[in-house]
């Protein structure tokens, strides 16, 4: 089976730019057996998500739910325990960097995606040590900062074989907005992982794609472009009031439905922020849940979706 759209490449890479894909009709690919799967991530990109990981850890264990949380080597380094809790809790710790260029206070001058492969492989491998020094095991999932990936990243990927998916790819500028193995080569001009293999290897790194926002083809769902404070409707922070952030949930949830999979990504300085957003957020785990969705990690979508993706 091949998650290949029958397009010329250069007009299925002009539709990826333009994050086209959801409004053309999609093959439908059958998933996996079982419920359907929401991966559940967040990024952890501040102090201030660090400090609000102890309460958001207790509000996802509640609502009976596992987590991927997308942690900076540096931050977690100098703050370890709450990762360290959460990750005997049973929830994933994951490599988002060792220092989040460019982030405005660790690495403000540098843009991950103009990295060299060989500076990305090294803001990758101080992640992995950083966060394996704290848990025990070496991350096995990536996401890219920002989720601008770029050509040289999937060589950097290749020199860590225990990770086996990234987490960065916005699904509406893929072909297939479900889990797959990407391209093994880049196409003329195409910066991404975005374009599934023709022949894809079951050892391969899997894409897991962000699902995007409802009517807003080119953000992923997330609280930074609902609720973000202060808002800034130029960069796409905080664009919606909370009563809008759950509509858009649920029908996030009903349009996945079909497809057995969603995946999404929250800050916890926004979920966490104050008793209200608290308690629309935790409505909003309780609604998937009770509607048959399985919230997990993007480590177990990864062994779940592998067989299908890469059979
Ligand atoms: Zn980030």
């Amino acid at each position: 089976m091949s998650l290949h759209a029958v397009l010329p490449a250069r007009l299925s890479e002009e539709i990826a730019r333009r994050k086209l894909w959801p409004v053309l009709p999609r093959r439908r690919i059958a998933p996996p057996a079982g419920p359907p799967v929401l991966a559940l991530s967040f990024d952890l990109d501040y102090q201030a998500d660090t400090d609000a990981l102890p309460a958001l850890t207790d509000l996802v264990d509640a609502a009976g739910a596992k987590m991927t949380l997308f942690a900076i080597g540096k931050l977690a380094q100098a703050d370890p325990a709450a990762y360290a809790d959460a990750h005997a809790r049973g929830h994933e710790i994951a490599n988002h960097t060792w220092s989040h260029p460019d982030n405005p206070v660790l690495n403000p001058d540098r843009e991950f995606w103009h990295l060299s492969e060989d500076e990305m492989a090294d803001e990758i491998a101080r992640g992995q040590d950083a966060l394996a020094a704290i848990t025990g095991t070496r991350p096995v999932g990536f996401r890219t900062p920002h989720f601008k990936d770029a050509a040289p990243l999937r060589a950097a990927l290749r020199r860590f074989p225990e990770i086996r998916y990234a987490s960065s790819s916005l699904a509406s500028r893929c072909p297939a907005p479900v889990p797959f193995v990407p391209e093994a080569a880049p196409r003329h001009g195409d910066q991404s992982l975005n374009f599934p293999s023709a022949s894809p290897a079951p050892n391969d790194l899997l894409m897991i794609p962000l699902t995007p926002c409802p009517g807003v083809r080119w953000s992923p769902f997330s609280s930074y472009l609902s609720i973000r404070r202060p808002a800034n409707p130029a960069k796409g922070a905080g664009l919606h009031d909370l009563d809008k952030f759950e509509t858009l949930w649920r029908r996030m949830l009903d349009e996945e439905r079909p497809r057995g999979f969603a995946s999404v990504y929250f800050d916890p300085l926004d979920v966490m922020r104050d008793a209200d957003t608290v308690a629309v957020f935790r409505r909003m785990l309780d609604h998937a849940r009770d509607a048959g969705w399985h919230l997990t990690t993007l480590a177990e979508v990864e062994r779940l979706w592998r067989p299908v993706a890469a059979p």
